[in-house]
């Protein structure tokens, strides 16, 4: 799909994938973008093998555009937009349309990228599920207290007992882990992060207590003692496990890219904006 665009220069399109949730707002921002990018030559909408995947809606929508597309993780850059504020995986508000699709024409190919989670799980029968996680995973026990085993490659940390574990990547670290206590990561950091879930401290009773950074060279895995129900969490995404024997994360050797415009907002800029707001009112 060679095009002469504007300058006369051969161009190939970019492939262009819009994903939206079904928020009015969301549909809107997507018609106006299908509108616009099916009169231009400099685009190609495809939902397959896309180059650039568009997310209209909030962070959890990039969730899900990222599950749709992960198996393209090599060749494929997303671009958030937010229809409320502005988030951590959206760099551009419902209002900015014109100067988003004018900065995919004028782009280069140059990416911002940031680990990701891989995730095995293994049953009782020996069968293994691998799966990829952008935010975080958690294993938690509903019905009784939680007690596993946690190893951090091979050496044993602790005998946790409590509602549950959660493993977060670094741009995860501003949404679940957040919220149990755990540290904000600098989004490039190849480490992944272990927060406890109401973890049980007393006289018999012994866990860190703190959340643990743990590099790329490292693997987590938390094996639970006792047979019963384990749910495991894999961003939005929740699955339940009755012959569950354990869990490994490590960080993927995959990365997801986002499309570095100018207006890839710094990350201190986000944290701020996000949990701080205005300081002068
Ligand atoms: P949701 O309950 O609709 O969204 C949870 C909130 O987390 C939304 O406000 C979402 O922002 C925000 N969020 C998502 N990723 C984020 C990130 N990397 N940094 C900061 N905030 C982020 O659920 P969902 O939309 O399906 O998202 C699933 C995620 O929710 C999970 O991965 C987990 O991190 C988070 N979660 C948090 C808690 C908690 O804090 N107690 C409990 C369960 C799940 P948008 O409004 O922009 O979508
Ligand atoms: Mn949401």
């Amino acid at each position: 799909m060679t095009q002469t665009n504007t300058t006369g220069k051969n161009k190939k399109a970019m492939r262009v994938a819009i994903v939206s949730n079904g928020k009015k707002q969301s549909r809107r921002v997507a018609s106006k973008l299908f509108a616009i990018f099916k009169e231009d030559k400099d685009f190609y909408l495809t939902k397959k093998d896309p180059d650039v995947v568009i997310s209209i809606g909030g962070d959890g929508m990039l969730l899900s555009a990222f599950h749709m597309y992960e198996r393209n993780l090599d060749t494929v850059r997303f671009v958030g937009v937010h229809t409320g504020h502005l988030g951590f995986y959206t760099d551009y508000r419902d209002f900015e349309i014109d100067k988003l699709v004018d900065n995919l024409r004028s782009d280069k190919g140059d990416k911002a990228s940031y680990p990701i989670l891989k995730v095995k799980i293994t049953l009782d029968d020996g069968k293994v599920i691998n799966l990829r996680a952008l935010n975080e995973s958690s294993i938690k026990r509903i019905e009784k207290t939680m007690v596993a085993d946690v190893r951090v490659s091979d050496v044993i940390l602790e005998r946790f007992r409590g509602d549950g574990l959660s493993v977060s990547t670094p741009t995860g670290s501003t949404a679940y882990n957040k919220s149990l206590g755990g540290a904000l990561l600098y989004p490039t950091i190849e480490a992944m992060q272990l927060a406890e879930i109401s973890s049980l401290n007393n006289r018999v009773y012994r866990t860190l207590g703190s959340s643990i950074v743990v590099p790329k060279k490292d693997k987590i895995e938390i094996k639970p003692t006792r047979q019963g129900i384990y749910t495991i969490s894999v961003d939005n995404k929740t699955m339940h496990y009755k012959n569950l024997s354990k869990v490994e994360y490590r960080i993927d050797s995959k990365k997801i890219s986002f499309v570095a415009t100018p207006s890839h907002t710094s990350f201190w800029e986000r944290v701020t904006d996000a949990f701080i707001g205005d300081l002068d009112s």
